[in-house]
């Protein structure tokens, strides 16, 4: 088996010093048998080398913004330039605007936006922007759907909070959790019942529009035009939190994605991006309707500030990251691999007698162990985590690294090639085969 020593001794050390022994408590392999997450040293590409030596294929992308890969050439220049001209000014730079014109170009509904620096901030800020634009307090969410760490949004989330078993985190007043409203995903019926039950108060409806928070989750048809309809005629407004979608699946977001017939029309009142957009540096932005976004200081009375925000290293690889997404059959590549992916991983899963629900939108995809569909949050939960565990372990095992969560995606990028899916199924085959025994 694989020698993964240092990881094991830098953990120990980390523990020492660092709380759980990571930074953000969805790296920690608590939910796959535990132990030693693996430290990373170098990444080139769609690989990873561990402080072992071991190298990897890698389908974490760092949960989501490393779409060009680890070091993607012209990011790394993008950056090395920034570097050179000094990190932070806190001034305004000619990148900023250069940077949300680009993203109004691919995002019509972004009348005007605000660079934060994670989707954290992006979400917190969207949510006091609705509470002062409509002077009310509550908003309701979807259960499973994860917004970031801002107090309003860690009820029922998903993703880590869910991974660990608290996806009602200790530390919110009730006070601030009773304004939280929370409802299925992919039910309308539910949400016309909370809005009519609590629709006076309800500032905004937040949503991840392509769920990528308790596995991806398309909205079934109608549900999004529903949502929007419902949610204005009660007077709220509609946040897509497109922090994982954006520029995930084209060139665009949720938002703008015509798979689906009710996408395109549906415009959002505010939207939170974050990951991709930052080209692998902490970034986040929000946006939206103008008279909506004119609540922001300096112009109107919300207050939302930054000292690194739009610094111009994160600006200047989020404006080379895009660049290579707009490369003709980017998208289309990524699809096509994660279509074969997906094929030899469910064909191996069935030859071995593994129940396996994969929910796949174009080069993102997500593996729940479990024989019934996954449209919300309820049926996520109830995939088998401990089959996720083993599959997790015998993947590393094999140089295959994945998100050490059953609710979390695999993420293709445009360097993964053909061979490394022939080999990913391979390895695949062998952790089922190793599994049904
Ligand atoms: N919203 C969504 C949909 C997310 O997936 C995430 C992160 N996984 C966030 C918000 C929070 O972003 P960050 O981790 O950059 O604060």
């Amino acid at each position: 088996s694989m020698n993964r020593v240092r990881s094991e001794q830098w953990y120990q050390e980390a523990l020492t010093h660092i709380v759980g022994g990571v930074n953000s408590p969805s790296r920690s392999f608590k939910a796959v048998g535990g132990g030693a997450p693996v430290f990373m040293e170098r990444g080139q590409g769609a690989y990873f080398w561990d402080i072992d030596g071991n190298k990897y294929i890698d389908y974490l992308a760092a949960y989501g913004p490393i779409i060009v890969g680890h070091a993607h050439p012209h990011v790394t220049e993008a950056i090395t330039r920034a570097a050179q001209n000094g990190t932070l000014y806190g001034t305004p730079t000619t990148l900023e605007v250069t940077f949300a014109k680009m993203l109004k170009d691919a995002i019509p509904s972004l009348d005007k936006v605000r660079f934060v620096n994670s989707g954290t901030e992006a979400v917190m800020t969207t949510i006091r922007v609705a509470r002062a634009y409509t002077k009310r307090n509550k908003i309701i969410k979807f259960a499973g759907c994860y917004h970031g760490h801002s107090d309003l949004v860690l009820v029922a989330a998903g993703s880590g909070p869910s991974t660990l078993g608290i996806p009602d985190s200790a530390g919110i007043p009730a006070t601030i959790a009773q304004e939280v409203i929370t409802v299925p995903f992919n039910d309308l019926d539910a949400l016309q019942v909370a809005l009519e039950r609590w629709g006076d108060d309800v500032a905004a409806v937040m949503v991840e529009p392509i769920v990528g928070n308790f596995g991806m989750v398309m909205p079934a048809p109608g549900f999004l035009e529903g949502l929007c309809r419902l949610t204005r005629q009660f007077g709220a407004l509609v946040i897509y939190d497109e922090v994982i979608s954006a520029f995930r699946f084209h060139y665009g977001s949720a938002q703008t994605f015509a798979a689906f017939d009710d996408f395109a029309a549906i415009e959002p009142d505010l939207t939170a991006l974050g990951k991709i957009i930052g080209g692998g540096l902490p970034i986040g932005a929000y946006g939206g309707r103008k008279q909506v976004m004119e609540q922001v200081a300096p112009l109107g009375p919300a207050y939302q500030a930054g000292t690194m925000a739009g610094n111009p290293a994160s600006i200047t690889a989020g404006i080379a990251c895009l660049e290579v997404l707009q490369k003709p059959g980017t998208y289309e590549r990524m699809d096509a691999l994660a279509a074969a992916l997906v094929d030899g991983l469910e064909t191996s899963a069935a030859k071995h007698g593994m129940p396996l629900t994969i929910n796949r939108i174009r080069g993102s995809f997500s593996t729940h162990f479990c024989d019934h569909p996954v449209t919300n949050y309820e049926e996520a939960q109830t995939s088998d985590g401990e089959m996720f565990a083993r599959f997790f372990r015998e993947m590393l095992e094999q140089g295959i690294c994945l998100a050490p969560s059953k609710y979390e995606a695999w993420f293709l990028t445009t360097e993964h090639t053909e061979d490394d899916i022939a080999r990913t199924i391979q390895a695949a085959d062998h952790a089922f085969y190793q599994m049904s025994r």
